[in-house]
């Protein structure tokens, strides 16, 4: 029986927050804390059981370290913005917490996101006997332990990474994005990178791409080469990996809007003075884009996320195996209020939380998901929303 404090009351954290409800027999007492307290208390009233709420703002590392201080919780799960995530890594260091996030830091100031800030608390967090459990959402999170579960039980020997995250769904709105517009669009115009013997390649924003049929007759989905970081962790957690790419959907309409949104300077990220005042052109747009926790009533179909390796079975054969769970927007709307890309990143959280509360993964320090035993991980996937499936063989064959 544990405390948590969920930071963030966003689509994420409204999930995060339903599904440790849901599970009284390890979350005993939750608050959740966000930056504008109604947020929290709109979320607590739809839940099936009392929640306490709190403001904070988790920049602000006394004022964070106070309320850990009051609530003394045994572990803060961070689903506000990458960008605080060292200062609340900071305020748990401070204040003896364990601490999860599903994001990795990125200085608002640059759209780089890299997980050298995060893995620099490591001796810190060894020290003080206390875990931090890195990037614990669908991707990165859940696409680190299929790949380590497809290690464990099919192909030893891993040698080729596609991760491919595919949603199948249309929330009806001429441009809107799934999760925060502004990590999102930061995202998907940077520059696409992948790990290739050794090194980054880097290709420039969505120029490679390769249509990907889903599995159950989803339909096939143009999907496009990115930088993703759990890259970065598998490159350096799995030895002898040749190749790890990322590939992710997008509709010809949602390209048409960012490539026009980027052509007059809307996705600009350094501020611009307009009439005397500082504007980051990307922030205000945000502004004027849907909220992603609003497209839930609205999203219909399915998003369709997994791994597929290639490498060689425990007799040396070539292998490969994709493993990948479908997730029904609708479905997700009809449980906990949103839709499937707030779902298959607010489970994981749980489920992360949940192994880290019963000491089934445990450490001291800075760790990554494939770092630990898939198999418990993967039982809860069946067990609290996100069922997973096999399919032995190519699915993937871009060039
Ligand atoms: P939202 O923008 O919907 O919610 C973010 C929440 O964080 C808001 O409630 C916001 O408060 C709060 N917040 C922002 N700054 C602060 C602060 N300084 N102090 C306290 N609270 C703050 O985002 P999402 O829910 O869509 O995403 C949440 C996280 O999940 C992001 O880090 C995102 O990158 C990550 N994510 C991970 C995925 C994965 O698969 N691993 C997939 C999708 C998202 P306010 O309401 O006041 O603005």
């Amino acid at each position: 029986m544990a405390k948590v404090l969920i930071v963030g009351a966003g689509g994420v954290g409204s999930v995060v927050a339903h599904k440790c409800a849901q599970v009284p027999e390890v979350f005993e007492e939750i608050t959740l804390a966000s930056r504008t307290v109604s947020k929290c208390e709109a979320i607590a009233k739809t839940l099936p059981r009392p929640i306490a709420t709190a403001q904070v703002d988790a920049d602000n590392v006394p004022e964070t370290v106070k309320l850990l201080q009051a609530k003394r919780p045994d572990l803060v799960i961070n689903v506000a913005l990458p960008y605080q995530d060292l200062p609340l890594m900071d305020a748990c260091l401070e204040a003896g917490v364990d601490y999860l996030d599903t994001a990795n830091y990125e200085p608002p100031d640059e759209a780089k996101f890299e997980y050298k800030w995060q893995w620099a608390y490591h001796d810190r967090y060894a020290k003080a006997g206390l875990m931090a459990l890195l990037g614990s959402g669908f991707d990165p999170g859940v696409t680190s332990v299929f790949v380590t579960y497809i290690q464990k039980h099919f192909i030893p020997h891993i040698e080729e990474i596609d991760i491919i995250d595919c949603n199948a769904g249309n929330h009806g709105q001429p441009f809107a994005t799934n999760f925060n517009p502004e990590i999102n669009i930061r995202e998907v115009t940077a520059k696409g990178r992948y790990w290739q013997q050794g090194e980054w390649i880097e290709t420039n924003p969505l120029s490679l791409n390769h249509p990907f049929t889903m599995p159950h007759n989803l339909g096939t989905l143009n999907v496009y080469l990115m930088y993703h970081e759990e890259l970065e962790s598998l490159a350096k957690h799995i030895p002898g990996l040749k190749r790890a790419r990322f590939w992710m959907s997008f509709s010809d309409n949602y390209l048409k809007h960012l490539e026009v949104l980027g052509n007059v300077g809307m996705t600009r990220i350094d501020p611009v003075n307009f009439n005397g005042v500082d504007i980051v052109p990307l922030q205000f747009l945000k502004a004027l884009l849907p909220d992603p926790a609003s497209l839930g009533p609205l999203t219909k179909g399915k998003t369709c996320i997994g791994c597929q390796v290639r490498g060689k079975d425990a007799n040396g054969q070539p292998k490969t195996v994709y493993v990948y769970n479908i997730c029904d927007h609708e479905e997700c709307y009809h449980e906990v209020s949103s839709q499937a890309i707030s779902y298959t990143t607010g489970v994981p959280a749980m489920i992360g939380a949940k192994m880290m509360l019963t000491n089934q993964w445990r450490g001291k320090g800075v760790f990554n998901m494939e770092q630990f035993d898939p198999d418990p991980f993967m039982a809860d996937l069946n067990r609290y929303g996100l069922p997973w499936q096999v399919i032995e063989g190519e699915v993937f064959t871009p060039r």
